[in-house]
């Protein structure tokens, strides 16, 4: 469970490599986001519905 939870909270940006940082939303409580530092990679996850959705910013 531990190991799980560290390899969720320490993925990494498949374009740059940097480990992405988590952002906890404050108005949807299961609903995490994660970006990465450089600002070109963003996963969301929402659990309500078991997918993820990914967001590469290209240029
Ligand atoms: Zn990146």
């Amino acid at each position: 469970m531990l190991r799980l939870l560290d390899k969720f909270f320490h993925e990494h940006c498949p374009q740059c490599g940097s480990t992405l940082i988590v952002c906890k939303t404050p108005f949807f409580s299961s609903h995490i986001i994660k970006t990465c530092p450089n600002g070109d990679y963003t996963k969301e996850f929402h659990p309500a519905l078991e997918t993820y959705i990914e967001t590469r910013n290209v240029g």
